[in-house]
């Protein structure tokens, strides 16, 4: 090889061409500026519950203390066995058939496992039917691990559930998987039993797997019991997602985990690439997973969070009820997480990109949300808020979206 004369740049790779991921995108990097020129900005854009004064349960911190000095090693890759065998408890406690310890695989957080079950999946071309609006890291993955996100719309009208022959309708020779995001962000819908059957059949009509990310199980509001889509699909083969970020509010320990269930001859091969990729990350950060047990099984200090009084709760009623009181937005009752993602009236505001909109309101009024494309939604007209901070700070928030939006156009 022949040195090179010209001066070498170094390019991102075109695997990251079509991958996005707004919720730490530009309208944050623009934030982040202004902040380090000593600009306070109200940040409504990111689920980490710590932050705001959500403290992770006591017992969970006292067990990592205790346990640090005996996890100063690798664990075996899919995790500790005291970990595993919680999260198998748990599996079967929400009804997940033929599930055994060697089915669950715990990772740095769902992000990584999100990322890790893309890549052993797909081949170049192969489609996922993945929500509209969804966490667009489902998105991201499918598209990084060379496959083809298919959108499927979730529908407003409907309490935001998944519309099911849109589904179906969209699934071709070359589609794989569906992905279901149940408790849903951006939306905080929680799907019955009813319409998880009916995707059921659909994946039974076309041999697809199902993937669950169910990471807000644990966050239901309103009496609302949550049905993970793998208990009612013993028949097909299901991988159900969940971690301790958010019920356990340790966001930053990093720990998840998934865990196949069902018909898992389905996915022999697949197998084989799941257990490839695990071991090549050696194994998830151990002393997270050695507080697993504990704080799946002690006291669940988000149940008093998530009922009336309870924090998060009270902070749903107020968003909820102030975002539908400003003129032109309307907000679905989110029953699950704590996200809220109301509609623009596009009448009233006509936004043609909803990026700008963020930018816009950020320099404006020093208030940061996401804007609903970012969540690859199909219009710019929706924007994500997160009711995590206090109500005193949620109804500062209000006001400066109300003031910003009485004159704004586009
Ligand atoms: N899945 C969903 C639906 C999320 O909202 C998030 C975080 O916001 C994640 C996964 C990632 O969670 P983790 O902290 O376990 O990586």
């Amino acid at each position: 090889r022949k040195a090179p004369t010209q001066r070498r740049l170094f390019t991102k790779s075109h695997k990251l061409d079509n991958v996005l991921y707004d919720v730490r995108g530009p309208v944050v990097d623009e934030a982040a500026r202004m902040e380090a020129e000593g600009i306070n900005v109200l940040k409504l854009n990111i689920g980490n519950p710590a932050p705001f004064g959500f403290r992770t349960p006591d017992e969970v911190v006292h067990d990592l203390a205790h346990q640090l000095t005996e996890t100063e090693g690798y664990s075996p890759s899919k995790g500790l066995f005291s970990a595993r065998k919680a999260i198998m408890q748990y599996s079967q406690i929400k009804g997940l058939p033929n599930v055994t310890i060697d089915d669950i695989y715990t990772g740095n957080g769902v992000s990584e496992l999100i990322n890790l079950s893309m890549s052993a999946l797909l081949d170049d071309g192969d489609e996922v039917l993945v929500p509209a609006p969804d966490y667009p890291l489902w998105t991201a993955c499918v598209t990084l691990a060379g496959g083809k996100p298919v959108h499927y719309v979730c529908d407003e009208a409907s309490e935001w559930y998944p519309d099911v022959q849109d589904m179906e309708r969209k699934i071709t020779d070359r589609t794989k998987a569906i992905v279901l995001i149940n408790p849903n962000n951006p939306t905080g819908a929680v799907y019955p039993k009813e319409v998880l059957q009916q995707v059921v059949e659909v994946a039974r009509r076309h041999q697809l797997m199902i993937f669950c990310d169910e990471i807000y199980d644990r966050l239901c509001m309103d009496g609302i019991q949550h049905t993970s889509i793998a208990s009612l699909a013993p028949d097909l083969f299901c991988v159900t997602f969940s971690g301790l970020s958010k019920s356990h509010m340790i966001a930053g320990y990093r720990i998840g985990w998934m865990v196949l269930s069902g018909n898992k001859a389905l996915g022999k091969d697949y197998i084989e690439g799941l257990n490839m990729l695990s071991n090549m990350r050696i194994c998830s950060n151990v002393p997270a997973q050695s507080v697993v047990q504990t704080a799946l099984w002690g006291h669940q200090s988000v149940n008093d969070y998530i009922v009336p009084g309870g924090r998060i709760y009270e902070q749903r009623e107020y968003i909820y009820n102030a975002l539908n009181e400003i003129p032109g937005v309307s907000c679905v009752k989110p029953k699950a997480a704590f996200y809220a993602f109301p509609r623009l009236d596009p009448e009233r505001f006509n936004i043609h990109d909803d990026q700008q909109f963020a930018l816009d309101l950020l320099k404006q009024e020093k208030l940061l949300v996401v804007q609903g494309t970012g969540f690859n939604w199909i219009a710019p007209d929706h924007f994500r808020i997160v009711y995590l901070p206090r109500i005193e700070d949620l109804k500062d928030a209000i006001a400066r979206l109300t003031r910003f939006l009485e004159y704004y156009r586009q």
